[in-house]
């Protein structure tokens, strides 16, 4: 069975029809991995066995009994590796579920093969995985984006059809626009992010990868929701994403940021979105230009922020509760710095230090508390945007997949591939990429994706106006 084309809510209407069983559906799964991954470079790890073992006692009537999705290694599955693509957590074994998973699991889904990364969920590219490779589907030679790089590259060769990734400067959305695929970051605070392995705990939100707007209206649908095991998750009712899923945006108004198309973008990337743009306006959408002046200071104020966050986050990597340590230390300090120093990559090391540098004495108040003011800013501006329109169009990077290894030597042009999207997290609104068009550089075709923005907790809205453009284009 071909995976290609095959969406959520068509396998559901295949086993409702007894046209298709769970087995079925994950052999396909295992298939097409076995196939199409040694190019890919997607998956990090699977257990067929337990996924198997699932899928035969699994309940079809359930929203998405039968399912498999692929989960980047930045979440909890019991008894799964749990590596974050780091090397300080080789050999370390998850012993408890992370509250998607129990609620994938409730849903009837089969959490089903672990996806490449970025290391710790650094970086824009997955290159700064330090287990492997992933390339983009659409060409060999490019990356897949990151840092969910995995994650979006195996449901854009097919090999999976849906997995989770994370978003904390743009990791669901960047990379889903590079592989072609649907990329949903939630608000802050509709998902619980108890068992993702934290980077920046006022940024980091799990979304889902799929290749409708459909599907990701249908697993937004099983994760998202309040848990008291995460005091940031919010005690607001989830409504049903699906239920005005196709109606349409005649008479909303939709704003296009001017700040959101910047000198040295791709002329293909720009064409592609402002053609949707054109698609919005025919179908009864009012498009007026908006402003979201602070967007310069975005990727600073970002970098402050989620450094010192991940600076404090990553110190319980210590070699003595997880993973990975130092063979024979001489003492307690020689046991921390081999470990440290050994266990993270590069780029891991950059932000710790950077993060410390924020925090430190002397520096908090030049630094990390005007971050914050500036944080307040950037979200004013959205604030201010959304009393006008009811959704914000751009593109969701300025560039279609760039080539491995052309932005690995200078960390700023790397930090720059997420322009577009870190504003959003670091104003807790939720976003969505999805494909609108294609980018032809040297005989490839490279995808482009359309960014959608809404207000917190409007993933409804978000979802509707981004099925509506959907529903013009051949797939779903
Ligand atoms: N690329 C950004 C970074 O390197 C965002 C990563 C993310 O969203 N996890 O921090």
């Amino acid at each position: 069975m071909d995976l290609a084309g095959l969406t959520i809510a068509g396998a559901r209407r295949m086993m409702q029809a007894g046209e298709l069983s769970p087995v079925q559906l994950l052999d396909a799964v295992n298939d097409a991995i076995e196939n199409t991954d040694a190019r890919v470079g997607g998956y990090l790890s699977r257990d067929y066995a337990r996924a198997r073992a699932a899928a035969e006692k699994s309940d079809t009537s359930l929203p998405l009994g039968g399912i498999p999705i692929a989960i980047k290694d930045v979440i909890n599955v019991e008894g799964e590796p749990c590596t974050c693509a780091s090397q300080i957590l080789q050999g370390y074994t998850a012993p408890y579920d992370a509250t998607v998973i129990t609620k994938l699991r409730a849903a009837g889904a089969i959490p089903f093969g672990r996806t490449n990364m970025d290391e710790f969920a650094m970086g824009s590219s997955t290159e700064n995985s330090s287990i492997q490779l992933t390339r983009n589907p659409h060409d060999p030679e490019r990356i897949p984006g990151g840092s969910s790089g995995g994650s979006a590259a195996v449901v854009g060769a097919n090999e999976a059809l849906a997995s989770l990734g994370s978003d904390t400067g743009g990791s669901i959305r960047q990379p889903a626009a590079l592989c072609g695929c649907v990329g949903l970051k939630p608000s802050y605070g509709r998902v619980s992010r108890y068992g993702l392995v934290a980077f920046a705990s006022s940024l980091d939100q799990i979304g889902p990868f799929t290749h409708t707007v459909e599907d990701a209206a249908l697993v937004l649908q099983a994760i998202a929701g309040h848990d008291p095991l995460d005091s940031t998750s919010l005690d607001v009712p989830v409504p049903d994403y699906s239920a005005r899923l196709n109606d349409g945006v005649a008479g909303m108004k939709l704003g296009v940021p001017k700040e959101y198309f910047v000198e040295g973008m791709d002329p293909q990337v720009e064409a592609r979105v402002r053609e949707a743009i054109e698609v919005y306006r025919a179908l009864g959408a009012e498009i007026v230009e908006v402003s979201l002046p602070h967007t310069k200071y975005a990727v600073a104020d970002y970098y402050i922020i989620a450094t010192a966050e991940a600076s404090a986050n990553l110190a319980r990597f210590d070699g003595v509760r997880y993973g990975k340590r130092a063979e024979a230390p001489r003492d307690l300090a020689d046991h921390y710095g081999r470990t440290r120093g050994e266990g993270f990559g590069k780029e891991v090391k950059r932000r710790i230090i950077l993060g410390t540098y924020v925090l430190s004495s002397g520096y908090y108040d030049a630094y990390y508390l005007r971050a914050q003011k500036v944080r307040t800013l950037i979200r004013r501006d959205f604030e201010e945007a959304f009393e006008k329109v009811d959704g914000l169009l751009s593109p969701t990077s300025p560039v279609p997949a760039f080539k491995i290894g052309e932005r690995m030597a200078d960390p700023l042009q790397m930090y720059l591939s997420d322009i577009f999207t870190i504003a959003a997290n670091l104003a807790g609104i939720c976003g969505i990429s999805i494909p609108c068009g294609m980018a032809q550089t040297g005989g490839k075709a490279l995808p482009v994706g359309l960014q959608i923005m809404a207000p917190a907790f409007e993933e409804a809205r978000l979802l509707r106006i981004a099925r509506a453009y959907e529903q013009t284009q051949q797939r779903g």
